[in-house]
């Protein structure tokens, strides 16, 4: 599925590329603050992503989603592996960001956050708050922006984004969560960024508001040639903006295929069962639900073998002790799981 207006043979150039992903949080406790175990949250991740593509990446909530965005965007440091943008390593395990790049990096991929509260400094003006990059860039002697034509930038910025030029002098606690976000989307297209991390930019938002901000981000995305990795837990949201899916459990990425083939055809048991959930707006349409028994596991602890043999219908004895790996099973549709 392309959108209007894209060039399919630009899909096919990988911008993003992050290679064997794992973020362990470490646990400390007793007397002496030891370290006592380690929370598994992302656990040996890889995919690429499209030039000018949006990638839905979805999961249940704790399934390590927001940290895989906020490790690409380099905000938490990597336990393995490494993410490459434009074929120039940006984050690695030693290293952090690698030098240069990290300046360069933050230039050219941007997030948007879920928050659209805390994720903006209430004690800086709007106006404040979309100039500071600039600024920023200017220090670092990449950009040559003078006061005057920051401010222009600044208006531009709100215009694209729906706000009018006398918000500049308001403080975000002024503004609805809406606005907020408009904020937030605006900060996030200042100086032009090739790729944007969308952390569930509407999960916090009124129903009402959301379809207006995300129509907003599939606009900019057209205007500006944007590549999107979209985190959400809402598969009816993602299904509608993203070009590919990837499906996470438990730190791992367990489905990835073409939006319209995951939808139609879902071969993992888990993305069965998220499909099954999703509502039909037809009270004619009698559709079965899956419902997965049992808790997810804990991600400090997680099942050895296949980590959703403790939830799967079709669980046989090789899941409890193999591990399966994400496999092609079809045309760019890969599956982690041992039926195929
Ligand atoms: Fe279910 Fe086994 Fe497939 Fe895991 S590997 S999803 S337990 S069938």
């Amino acid at each position: 599925m392309y959108r209007d207006g894209q060039n399919q043979n630009s899909k096919n150039v990988p911008i993003l590329q992050v290679k064997g992903l794992k973020k362990y949080f470490p646990i400390y406790g007793g007397i002496f603050l030891r370290q006592q175990g380690v929370v598994h949250a992302v656990d040996g991740i890889s995919f690429d992503v499209r030039k000018g593509e949006t990638l839905g990446l979805v999961g249940e909530s704790g399934c390590g989603k927001t940290t895989l965005g906020r490790c690409i965007m380099g905000l938490y440091s990597l336990t393995d592996g490494s993410v490459t943008l434009n074929g120039e390593k940006v984050v690695t395990a030693k290293g952090g960001r690698v030098g240069q790049a990290l300046k360069l990096s933050r230039l050219k991929m941007q997030m948007i956050f879920q928050d659209p509260f805390e994720s903006l400094n209430s004690r800086h003006t709007v106006g404040e708050i979309l100039e500071e990059k600039y600024i920023i860039y200017n220090h670092l002697g990449i950009t040559k922006y003078k006061a005057n034509e920051r401010k222009k930038e600044v208006l531009k910025l709100l215009d694209r984004v729906g706000l009018s030029s006398d918000v500049i002098r308001r403080f975000p606690h002024e503004f609805s969560g809406g606005q907020r976000q408009r904020i937030g989307i605006a900060r996030a297209i200042t100086l032009e960024p090739q790729v944007l991390i969308c952390d569930e930019p509407v999960s916090a938002l009124d129903v009402s508001v959301q379809s207006q901000i995300l129509n907003l981000i599939l606009n900019l995305q057209k205007e500006m040639g944007l590549t999107c990795l979209f985190i959400s837990h809402d598969l009816g949201v993602v299904r509608h903006l993203s070009d590919r899916i990837a499906v996470m459990y438990l730190g791992e990425i367990v489905e990835l295929a073409e939006a319209q083939a995951l939808y139609n055809q879902p071969l993992h048991p888990y993305t069965e069962a998220l499909i099954s959930a999703i509502p039909v707006p037809n009270p004619q349409f009698k559709k079965t639900r899956i419902i997965l028994k049992g808790e997810v596991p804990s991600p400090i602890n997680p099942p050895k073998g296949c980590r959703f043999h403790t939830r799967c219908r079709y669980v046989m004895d090789i899941c409890r002790c193999e591990s399966p790996h994400l496999k092609p099973s079809a045309n760019s549709h890969f599956v982690a799981c041992h039926r195929y």
